[in-house]
């Protein structure tokens, strides 16, 4: 099996060179966001809209042209990386995945790409870094870099730059797990598992809630962009930093444990995006109970359960295991001994009493049952597994950048 893989680490560059990570990341944007407006342009003149051809074209006139020399100075690589970057914001927004593609602001994903692995060096030996018009820098490598680089992407977060080098190997997946568990998420426990084990929830965001709100307090009484606004500015994306980052050690952690001791794994169908839809409803038809979703909301969004089932499944699939997504009905509405459904059954949040068999249980472990029995079920009938392993395979298997994402939706 070729395992894609990615090897995120915290560049530690000179004076010089982190002036250069700024200007490069500059005109990536800069070529990028000029792209856009050209082909905006374009559309509105009802012409086509040009290919990458045309666009790279475009990109050595703006390189040889008077007005912007210092485009010059950017290694081209990652200039055409940023061209790239927009076919593809295109791409989603036809395949309607995504919203038209918008322009890039300096302080958001500072970032650029070198595609081709012969653009770097990577010195393990001595822990250093080969990158075109930067040269030799240190990195803080934390652990060996396994398989073949293939590209390496340069980004800017909370004032540190770090570099994720992707990898590519050959894998033969050896299954030596064995057993199957089912999962239950839930909000006042992040996971229950069948055999009664639970994990103690994450609520990552709430425990620096307060740090938060002063900093954001502070940075409101600030005049925008003056010096002391961009100190204040500093200290919040640093908290939110820290949360991404409390968020995905414990991500890591837990899913590495599950996808290492089980050979099937079960969990519910869960939509996170129907879980935390806001109740505010309509002007017309106001919704119920709009404070008390919101401040569910921001717990369905604190767990990162979609980051926890992600992680699961290229996890269990590098460990020659499977996940087995079940209908997530009535799970912690039925009975696991005499499988009667009632809403009777579930009194209390916590407890799980039967109406009919008089059978007793922590709620969320009854759950974690159900949602166990329904996976062997999906197994036996044999459908369903093709198609969540074949989602799986199609699914990014990027580590790394998982963490990127959560931290900008916190
Ligand atoms: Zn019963």
């Amino acid at each position: 099996m070729q395992r894609l893989e990615a090897f995120k680490f915290q560049l530690q560059p000179n004076g010089a060179q982190e002036r250069n990570l700024r200007r490069f990341a500059g005109a990536c944007r800069f070529v990028y966001n000029e792209a856009l407006a050209l082909q905006k342009a374009r559309c509105e003149r009802g012409e086509k809209k040009l290919g990458y051809a045309g666009l790279c074209e475009r990109l050595t006139q703006w390189r040889n042209s008077a007005q912007t020399p210092w485009l010059r100075d950017a290694p081209t690589h990652p200039l055409q990386q940023a061209l790239q970057d927009l076919e593809r914001a295109y791409k989603n927004f036809f395949a309607q995945r995504a919203g038209f593609p918008q322009f890039k602001k300096r302080g958001q994903r500072d970032s650029f790409r070198y595609p081709d692995p012969k653009q770097f060096k990577l010195d393990q030996a001595n822990g250093r870094l080969f990158l075109p018009k930067l040269g030799w820098m240190r990195l803080r490598l934390s652990r060996a870099v396994l398989g073949a680089p293939r590209n390496a992407t340069v980004s800017l977060r909370a004032g540190k730059w770090s570099v994720s080098i992707q990898t590519e190997r050959e894998v033969e997946p050896v299954p030596q797990a064995t057993g199957a568990i089912g999962i239950d998420v839930g909000i006042a426990r992040f996971a229950t598992f069948s055999d009664g084990r639970f994990l103690a929830p994450l609520n990552s965001f709430r425990g620096h809630e307060a740090r938060l709100r002063s900093a954001q307090r502070a940075l409101s009484r600030k005049v925008k962009f003056s010096h002391n606004w961009t100190k204040a500015k500093a200290r919040v994306q640093r908290i939110y930093a820290r949360i991404g980052n409390v968020r995905g050690d414990y991500l890591h952690k837990a899913t590495s444990a599950i996808s290492k001791n089980h050979a099937m794994v079960c969990i519910e169908d869960l939509q996170v995006k129907h879980l935390s839809k806001s109740a505010a409803g309509t002007a017309e038809n106001p919704g119920r109970n709009v404070r008390a979703k919101a401040g569910l909301n921001k717990s369905i969004l604190d767990q990162g359960w979609f980051e926890f089932r992600r992680q699961l499944q290229y996890k269990l699939q590098w460990a020659g295991g499977m996940l087995i997504a079940v209908p997530p009905r009535n799970t912690s509405q039925q009975c696991p001994v005499c499988d009667c459904v009632s809403a009777a059954n579930r009194l209390t949040q916590a407890r799980f009493c039967c109406v009919e068999c008089l059978h007793e249980d922590n709620a969320d472990v009854v759950g974690a049952k159900n949602i166990l029995a329904r996976g062997h079920r999906v197994v036996a009938c044999g459908e369903a597994v093709s198609r969540c392993v074949s989602s799986a395979a199609s699914s990014k298997q990027e580590p790394t950048e998982a963490t990127e994402r959560e931290a900008t939706h916190a």
